[in-house]
């Protein structure tokens, strides 16, 4: 829909919590409006020699603390209210997960299928060059990562573009989800989708909502749809199906499939690779339409790909119980309500994809750090665990074999504490909104957005204001 907006949808959201928080409207205002907004236009030579004029963005949303944070994407829905829409859900993401940025997002209005890899390269550069210019990207001002249409690959080539420029001793901490060898962290691709996982599991643990939703408790055997297959969908389908779930439908650019009996999503990525497109899959029946399994059959829900999926002309037809928003902003103000009024429990995507950007934020610690996570203390921890089970070989009849020793005596490396670091930020951030929700009465969505509001409000009051 050309006439959507998505940045009035985020208020509207913010709207309904700001009456549960104690700050006056012109705190509230301060907190919503775009603190900068940069519209870039630039030239790109294409390989055959024509021009063309490239447009992208980048929206600082709250500058209450720094750097801002904020992905990067490349699609041809980027405009400036979208990116405004996703930098003001990225600060209200970090506050929900007290990750301590202020909210950013950038985007380049383009198709990629259209350009070479050289064609994108020269784009990532020079659209990285116009922010350093203008302050828009560094360590300490404002740090990009992956989003849709974006990876490893093109933050690596802004790294290297802000390394020409600046001889700054913290240049890795400038970008985040870049390769490992450029000071990438263990576990950042796979943070988002992991993030999603953990939070689905925390909602399915909780016995009065599964009552509520007609479900047994926990995740085990229940069925579920994705929406998207890319980095977001695939990794939260993958931690979903170790899980215990199973998936019943998925829906890719070209069309959906749905099998009751579980679809293999391993075989279903080779099978993509090999012929371009998930349909024709196995035994899966084809939808009509990429969009006509979100109506399937099925217990969780989890659009992964853009916003605007479920919306006023789809919603009624949902029959999920749970709706994971691993995208941002899949569900529309409207749609929220009729889902809510059928009683699905929805997990609003300014907590439930807040893996990426915590990960991101390890990352950044990392670089700034200059050193891997693990690296001092991880045999200092196997030789006292190893200290530890002499001891009980000493005082009991039991030797551990060496392969035991192996298992119980491993020292955390830096897979392990990233994986840690954001199990205990999504569960601890669940657990704060569940109790905002029961306080309040109010939907988790609500209960996230009050949740940001009080946290970020905070600090606005705190700082007062300049000059
Ligand atoms: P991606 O480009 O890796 O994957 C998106 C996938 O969605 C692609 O496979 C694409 O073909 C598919 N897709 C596009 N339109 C579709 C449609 N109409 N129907 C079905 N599939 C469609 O992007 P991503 O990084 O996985 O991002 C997906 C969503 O997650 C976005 O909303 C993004 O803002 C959000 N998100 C991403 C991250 C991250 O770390 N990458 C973090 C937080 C939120």
């Amino acid at each position: 829909m050309s006439d959507y907006k998505f940045f009035a949808q985020v208020n509207k959201a913010f709207d309904i919590a700001a009456k549960y928080s104690e700050y006056d409207q012109g705190l509230l205002d301060q907190i919503k409006i775009c603190n900068n907004i940069y519209h870039v236009t630039f030239p790109l030579e294409r390989d055959d020699g024509s021009i063309e004029v490239i447009h992208g963005w980048r929206v600082e949303h709250s500058h209450h603390k720094l750097p801002t944070k904020g992905g990067i994407r490349f699609s041809t829905t980027v405009n400036e209210d979208e990116t405004m829409a996703l930098a003001a859900l990225m600060t209200y993401k970090c506050a929900v997960v007290d990750v301590p940025f202020g909210g950013a997002k950038g985007g380049i209005k383009i198709d990629k299928s259209r350009f070479s890899d050289s064609e994108i390269e020269r784009i990532t550069r020079r659209y990285a060059y116009e922010l350093i210019k203008k302050d828009f990207l560094g360590p300490g001002s404002d740090v990009p990562a992956p989003d849709y249409g974006t990876g490893a690959r093109e933050m690596g080539w802004i790294l290297d573009t802000y390394r020409q420029l600046k001889s700054d001793i913290n240049a890795e901490a400038c970008v985040t989800g870049k390769p490992i060898p450029q000071g990438g962290v263990r576990g950042r691709t796979e943070a988002t989708g992991r993030g999603v996982y953990f939070g689905v599991r925390e909602a399915c643990k909780n016995k009065e909502d599964m009552e509520d939703l007609g479900l047994e408790l926990g995740l085990e055997g229940k069925t579920f749809v994705i929406q998207g297959l890319g980095n977001v969908g695939y990794h939260t389908a993958q931690n979903l199906i170790k899980g215990g779930a199973i998936m019943v439908g998925v829906a890719e650019i070209e069309g959906s499939i749905y099998d009751s009996e579980g679809i293999d999503l391993e075989r279903l990525m080779e099978y993509r690779q090999d012929t371009g497109s998930i349909l024709g899959f196995g035994d899966t029946k084809e939808l009509e339409s990429n969009t006509a399994v979100l109506e399937a059959e099925c217990d969780i829900l989890i659009p992964a790909a853009l916003e605007n999926q479920i919306n006023e002309e789809n919603a009624a037809n949902v029959k999920a119980k749970i709706i994971g928003e691993a995208a941002n902003g899949p569900t529309t103000a409207k749609a929220h309500d009729i889902l809510k009024e059928k009683g699905a429990l929805i997990i609003p995507d300014n907590y439930l994809n807040a893996g990426g950007v915590t990960v991101s934020y390890f990352e950044w610690l990392k670089n700034l750090s200059h050193v891997r996570f693990g690296r001092m203390e991880k045999r200092f921890e196997e030789s006292s665990y190893r200290k530890i089970l002499n001891v009980i070989e000493n005082i009991s009849d039991r030797k551990f074999s060496e392969a035991e020793m192996g298992v119980l005596a491993q020292g955390a490396d830096e897979r392990d504490l990233v994986d840690s670091g954001l199990e205990e930020t999504m569960i601890n951030s669940y657990n704060e909104l569940n109790e905002l929700r029961k306080t309040h009465d109010i939907d988790l969505r609500t209960a996230a957005f009050l949740s940001a509001i009080n946290k970020v409000g905070i600090m606005y009051n705190q700082m007062g204001i300049f000059p």
